[in-house]
């Protein structure tokens, strides 16, 4: 069934004789004026295709200097002067280690951090804050969970599912990335004493973390959970990845408090400094008292940045729900703007809240339910109402905080 069709290009239509070379292809054909053309439009796309699929650009661009990232910080976070600047000059030697050439006989460790602090002082928020201002990818994942699945060595990759998950499977952005790595005190050794085999869980943790933490290629899957021979693995080197740990360390200030004793030998320790020292321990902590505490100093070694949060007092407490830039209150405010209405709150129901807060032992957290429990009725009715404006009193928040779930918390 040969058919007599003259030969043609099937891009320009163009015929055998008016061209010089016409390329066969599997159904068609390409003449060389075609091969041309696509060559001129492959070279203009693909700077742009690969920059947007590398993700690369973004880290240069984004990176601050620490006093810029400090300054950044003060915007969402209130207080914790000394976690700021140690975290901003370690992300930023991090950002510059990440930015200097191989071929340099110095060569800058990692700087891994570890923060200590009550639960609900702002760890969390500090580390992505600064996953923010630089633009990189970030993933907060609990150490708990690995304790509990008991499967150490694959369980731990999950981390990084989490973070290629965030980055859209862009693996050069992964590699960039921040993880927060929350609890991690939970996986502390039970006891000091590491000849005591029993107790292996979460030291098992503690040695599943040391390759990544410390850089090292890994098989992720990509969906997270457990690896299965069909699956396809995405490869990951973790040499560039920020780990930022965080752990509330309940007990830990006793440790610090007898080194410190121990070490002040004799009474020349003036009275304000002990003072000082009873109110705020955790200023002092260091990778000693967290092997007290029962982390193995393989994983220490590999966080050797350490910094301490300070417990919120409630003038902090009273500064978290107006001066970030997205505080509670002006959140609140912006709901009910979108409503029409001008939500107006008096001092004083401020100075209520934080009472509360602190009364309830609710932290900076609490704050949030707190808010929720005075305007939700508010928040309900008002909307159907023809109101512009309104005004959130004292009495108004107790009369609403009385009756809600949250005064039931109120331990006799
Ligand atoms: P942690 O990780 O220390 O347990 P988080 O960072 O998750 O605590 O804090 C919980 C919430 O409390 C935050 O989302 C934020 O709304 C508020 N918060 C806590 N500490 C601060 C702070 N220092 N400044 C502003 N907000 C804070």
């Amino acid at each position: 069934m040969a058919k007599q069709q003259p030969l043609h290009c099937s891009f320009c239509g163009r015929s055998r004789d008016e061209v010089q070379i016409l390329i066969a292809g599997q159904e068609g054909h390409i003449c060389e004026n075609c091969v041309e053309h696509a060559r001129e439009i492959v070279l203009q796309e693909l700077p742009q295709l690969s920059e947007k699929n590398s993700g690369n650009s973004n880290f240069k661009l984004s990176v601050k200097k620490p006093m810029e990232i400090k300054k950044y910080l003060d915007e969402y976070i209130i207080g914790q002067d000394d976690a700021k600047k140690v975290l901003a000059v370690a992300v930023y030697n991090h950002y510059k280690r990440l930015n200097q050439k191989a071929d340099n006989d110095i060569e800058i460790e990692k700087s891994n951090i570890i923060m200590v602090g009550e639960t609900g002082t702002g760890k969390t928020l500090l580390a992505k804050t600064i996953a923010r201002i630089l633009n990189v990818p970030f993933a907060i994942v609990d150490a708990t969970v690995f304790t509990e699945a008991g499967y150490v060595g694959e369980d731990v990759e999950s981390i990084l599912s989490r973070l290629l998950q965030v980055c859209n499977f862009d693996v050069n952005a992964a590699q960039k990335g921040i993880v927060y790595i929350d609890e991690i005190d939970k996986i502390a050794r039970k006891s000091d004493n590491p000849s005591i085999t029993r107790d292996v869980s979460g030291e098992g943790v503690q040695q599943g973390l040391l390759k990544l933490l410390e850089g090292t290629d890994v098989l992720v899957p990509p969906q997270g959970g457990r690896k299965h021979p069909e699956q396809k693995l995405i490869k990951i080197n973790t040499s560039n990845i920020l780990f930022i740990c965080g752990g509330a360390f309940d007990g830990i200030d006793r440790i610090i408090g007898k080194r410190i004793n121990t070490n002040a030998i004799g009474f020349n320790v003036n009275k304000d400094m002990q003072e000082l020292q009873r109110n705020n321990l955790l200023q002092f902590v260091n990778a000693q008292d967290m092997r007290h505490f029962g982390l193995i100093p393989e994983l220490l070694g590999r966080l050797p940045v350490i910094t301490y949060l300070n417990p919120l007092d409630p003038a902090a407490l009273r500064k978290i729900l107006t001066e970030p830039r997205n505080s509670l209150i002006k959140q609140y405010k912006k709901l009910f703007q979108l409503e029409g209405i001008d939500l107006i709150v008096e001092e004083d129901t401020y100075d209520f809240m934080v009472e509360k807060a602190v009364e309830y032992k609710l932290g900076a957290r609490g704050l949030r339910s707190i808010c929720e429990s005075i305007l939700t009725d508010a928040m309900y009715e008002l909307p159907s109402q023809k109101v512009k404006s309104f005004t959130l009193t004292k009495d108004y928040a107790m009369g609403k905080f009385n009756v809600s779930k949250l005064n039931m918390l109120k331990v006799a």
